[in-house]
């Protein structure tokens, strides 16, 4: 994506997290491990994509983000006010603020309410509603916005809704309350192939256009690249690597991004190479183990049972991230920095 306004993204943080750790009871008196001493920060304006396996712990981190649940430990700001430690009603108001898009569409909406209703939930919870004519007038302007005709969609039900129309309606509700952060959900990954792009487009015109900061989460690598302005590849509870989106084919150095580089043809990556060549590095990991449970992760670095550059300093001492360019960080003892390839 690119930047959102002709002078850069405002450099001011918009969502600021620190340390978050997140767990949940597994029974027998074991814990899982989903996020283990996480922290981001998304400026005004940016778009920061979060991107790893299934259960790296990624949508823990958004969920901990809005506080549905808070996490067990670790602070989270929304510009000035910060959220973990509210009380009750407090965090209810402020969580106006920054919204969550979901994957499954269909099931974030209530299926007997019409879109019309649906889409108002947000100001009638939060008492701005204003009278009957301001509210129908702003429920079609929302509507509009997101690409959906009022008169045609205004007194249906979910039901009557493709998955694309239901995802349009989520984005219209939460646009309502003129949020300054979107936390999006792999908000694409349950639609089909053809409407997943129109999607896409939709949130990244509606970020630009409005000023707004967006953590998108997903597991498809083209699609977070293609859509952040930054990258924060996650692996089982931890941040790997931090870095701008534009320099992840070709600059990214930690072994389990390279890994998920290496599994992408391509033309996936948007190459502009010559025909033959590849984005993904010539030199990256082949592993395909498993990865460990998160009930109890292996000491040291997390990634050490399926990395290839393995030491037994990795299995001793965890990584700290360390920055090897500017705003280019890697939690690896033996990364380096990487060629730039034109
Ligand atoms: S710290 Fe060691 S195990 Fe972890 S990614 Fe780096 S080289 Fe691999």
């Amino acid at each position: 994506m690119t930047t959102t306004h002709d002078t850069g993204p405002d450099p001011r943080p918009a969502l600021v997290a620190e340390d978050l750790v997140v767990e949940y009871p597994a029974g027998h008196g074991r814990t899982v491990h989903a996020v283990s001493g996480v922290g981001l920060e998304v400026a005004a304006g940016e778009t920061l994509g979060i991107l790893g396996e299934s259960g790296c712990g990624k949508s823990s981190v958004g969920r901990s983000l809005i506080q549905l649940p808070p996490p067990g430990s670790g602070t989270v700001r929304l510009g000035t006010t910060t959220l973990t430690g509210l009380a009750p009603e407090e965090l209810r108001r402020a969580r106006a603020r920054i919204q969550l898009i979901t994957q499954d569409p269909v099931s974030a909406l209530n299926p007997r309410r019409k879109v019309k209703d649906l889409v108002w939930e947000g100001p009638s919870i939060w008492g701005n509603g204003g009278d009957t004519r301001d509210r129908d007038t702003r429920i079609d302007t929302a509507l509009r916005d997101v690409g959906l005709d009022p008169q045609t969609v205004r007194d249906r039900r979910p039901h009557e809704l493709s998955g694309g129309q239901c995802q349009r309606v989520c984005v219209a509700r939460a646009l309502l309350l003129e949020p300054e952060v979107l936390i999006c959900d792999e908000p694409v990954s349950s639609l089909d192939v053809s409407v997943q792009a129109q999607i896409l487009n939709l949130l990244e015109t509606t970020v630009r256009r409005r000023g707004l900061s967006m953590v998108f989460i997903a597991h498809d690598v083209s699609v977070v690249k293609n859509v952040s302005d930054r990258v924060m590849v996650m692996y089982l509870g931890k941040v790997c690597e931090v870095l701008p989106s534009d320099g992840l084919p070709h600059e990214a150095a930690h072994p389990y991004t390279r890994l998920l580089l290496a599994s992408l043809p391509e033309v996936q990556l948007g190459t502009t190479g010559p025909p033959g060549t590849t984005d993904a590095p010539d030199d990256a990991p082949v592993h395909t183990a498993e990865p460990p449970s998160p009930l109890d992760p292996p000491s040291g670095c997390r990634f050490r049972t399926r990395c290839p550059l393995a030491t037994g300093r990795c299995a001793d001492e965890e990584p700290v991230p360390r920055e090897i360019r500017p705003g280019h960080r890697v939690a690896c003892h033996h990364a380096e920095p990487r060629r730039n390839r034109p």
